[in-house]
């Protein structure tokens, strides 16, 4: 049929889509220090040239300079949208916007969100009347299309609305005023295009942030200017031509809530493994530094066990298994993001007490039966895992079956006993947990699954 079936585009309108150009325009600015990057400013636009590789795109700026960015730091022109706006967030939670606002504690500051409903927009706006606090409005679209906060003052789009509330209050709390600044530029897949391998000389060490099963955890500066965490391993304790293979594969792992990997320093030993630097430490601590606040704020534990759930998520359609998920592997960071770490890491540990599942370091508290049984992992073996992370998540930090030892957790867990209700949680956040605990893998959901299903939980709790 000439010109195509109805609906698909011709050759010649084919053709002509492929050479068009894709601009795109710098959401954060990124220094390029590696020869062959290219600096960007934010709010500039790009031309991309070769966007072939998924985290580096080569682009011309408008001097006609060639180089390598970091391709989460743009965004294309045309769908751009509200991004470009200091006052947007994108998918930020009621929780953390809540927290965002508070720590800024200025009067009128505001934000935007993705609404937890689909397609829909919250404005979360902080006043110190009567008393500190945050409220949230959902903006609200007529008939005709308006934009409106409330009815009497609509708006033919967000901008616009937003601008006439920094000068009329109309309704609101306080007027819109600022929008947090000095917000946290996100990590790039590896410090530079196809970079893994880390020159030591060019890393400053500076204060010790903790210790773990593989050795000291410093805090570091790369180049002088990008924060980073700085794993030295104890050298005896991983098999490491392995895992210098495999970390090639794990810095092109990109997602908000994994902690990047940027690269290893594997020329001498010991080895370093190079990540983001996440201030709050580990969760585990996070929580139990602070249960007074979290206990009785379910909506902030939740949202705590959703982040988790979509790194996971993210790992699962990648076919990524983590093996050692738990609240001690995962970091809270700016913003309190929570991100999960060591994903994998588990594979290339020599230690047989903490690979074999008779070992005294292994972690049998977040082990389903297939994994006692057969040592058999799988993403449905992270679900179980993740449905003790809840568990720990709303219980502040507690230890999983208490002080019972090894063996004993073993026998329950065969018998199909499970661990109880936390105080603070909800009985349809403990129906989740409980089916991450279905004795059998099949039957457990998947985390594209847990993940919708906290959302619906969370819609229910707070009106978002
Ligand atoms: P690990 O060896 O991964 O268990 O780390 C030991 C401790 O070091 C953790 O409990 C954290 O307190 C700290 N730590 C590890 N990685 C980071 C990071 N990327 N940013 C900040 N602190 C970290």
């Amino acid at each position: 049929m000439p010109g195509g079936a109805p609906g698909t585009p011709s050759s010649k309108a084919k053709e002509k889509l492929m050479l068009r150009t894709k601009v795109v325009v710098a959401l954060y600015p990124f220094r390029a220090i590696e020869g062959g990057d290219l600096s960007l400013e934010k709010g500039a636009e790009y031309e991309v040239l070769d966007d072939s590789q998924e985290h580096w795109w080569k682009v011309k700026d408008e001097n006609g300079s060639i180089g390598y960015i970091p391709s989460n730091y743009v965004k294309e022109k045309e769908l751009l949208g509200l991004q470009k706006y200091e006052w947007y967030v994108g998918d930020m939670s009621r929780q953390r916007a809540e927290s965002l606002l508070k720590q800024e504690d200025k009067e009128g500051c505001f934000v935007v969100r993705n609404s937890s409903t689909k397609g829909l927009y919250t404005l979360s706006l902080y006043t110190k009347v009567p008393h500190p606090h945050v409220k949230h409005y959902h903006i609200k679209q007529n008939t005709r299309g308006e934009f409106y906060l409330s009815e009497k003052h609509c708006c033919g789009s967000i901008p616009d609305l937003v601008n006439y509330h920094r000068h009329n209050s109309g309704g609101l709390a306080s007027r819109l005023k600022t929008s947090p600044c000095d917000r946290p530029v996100p990590p790039t897949a590896g410090l530079s295009h196809d970079k893994w391998e880390i020159d030591p000389t060019e890393l400053h060490l500076l204060e010790e942030l903790g210790s773990g099963q593989f050795g000291v955890v410093r805090r570091g500066k790369w180049r002088g200017s990008i924060d980073v965490a700085v794993k030295m391993m104890k050298e005896g304790t991983m098999s490491e031509d392995d895992f210098i293979e495999e970390a090639k594969v794990m810095t092109k792992l990109q997602h908000t809530n994994l902690v990047q990997l940027y690269g290893v320093c594997s020329k001498d030993r010991p080895i370093y493994i190079v990540t983001e630097y996440m201030r709050h430490g580990s969760l585990l601590n996070y929580l139990r530094r602070h249960e007074a606040s979290l206990s009785t704020n379910v909506g902030y534990l939740l949202d705590i066990c959703i982040q988790v759930c979509r790194g996971m998520a993210y790992l699962e359609r990648r076919n990524y298994i983590h093996r050692d998920l738990a609240a001690r592997n995962c970091l809270v960071g700016s913003e309190n993001v929570v991100k999960v770490a060591d994903f994998g890491l588990a594979r290339y540990v020599l230690d047989d007490q903490y690979t074999s599942s008779g070992g005294t370091k292994f972690p049998i508290k977040w082990a389903p039966p297939e994994v006692l049984n057969y040592t058999r992992f799988s993403s449905k073996s992270d679900v179980w895992a993740y449905g003790v992370l809840m568990w720990e998540v709303f219980t502040c930090g507690k230890m999983p079956y208490g002080r019972l030892k090894n063996a004993e957790v073993v026998d329950r867990v065969q018998r199909g006993l499970i661990l109880e209700k936390p105080k603070a949680c909800v009985k349809e956040v403990y129906e989740i947990m409980r089916k991450c605990w279905a004795h059998c893998p099949e039957v457990r959901p998947s985390f594209r699954v847990l993940k919708e299903q906290l959302i619906n939980v969370n819609q229910g709790l707070v009106n978002d």
